[in-house]
């Protein structure tokens, strides 16, 4: 897409802080973090909302969704116990889709968002 600008971010065209990256995927720093990690996973494919989704996706979708617990690993954000098995740390895994759903990008992406609270309220 000509006028997109994660299109733009894939294609390196535009700069970012990339964080990961594969064949389908590229993950970079959220340019206005919500909190001390706050990371975007994009398919270099444009979808511009959830809503061009479909069944064939789920694979893709699979590994956007599979790449936040290394990618909270990495960033030191993944979830830990206690001696007592109680779970500490962790993060949030958000796709907004549409006005109602917050999305100000039209391009679908992934965020992940953790790291000591507070964090800043996300749309
Ligand atoms: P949405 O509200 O669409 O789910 O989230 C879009 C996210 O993209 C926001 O968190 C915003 O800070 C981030 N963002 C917007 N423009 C840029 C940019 O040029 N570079 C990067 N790295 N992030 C951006
Ligand atoms: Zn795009």
């Amino acid at each position: 897409m000509d006028n997109c600008l994660f299109c733009k971010i894939a294609a390196k065209t535009i700069p970012s802080s990339v964080v990961y990256e594969d064949e389908e995927l590229l993950a970079f720093k959220d340019i206005n973090p919500a909190a001390p990690v706050h990371l975007l996973v994009i398919p270099k494919k444009h979808y511009s909302t959830l809503s061009d989704c479909g069944s064939d996706d789920a694979p893709l979708l699979g590994r956007m969704l599979a790449l936040a617990p290394r990618l909270a690993e990495e960033h030191g954000v993944s979830v830990v116990y206690d001696t007592d098995g109680q779970p500490t740390r962790g993060y949030k895994t958000l796709i907004n889709s549409g006005p109602d759903g917050g999305q100000e990008v039209y391009h679908l992406h992934l965020h992940m968002v953790g790291g000591p609270r507070p964090w800043r309220a996300m749309r």
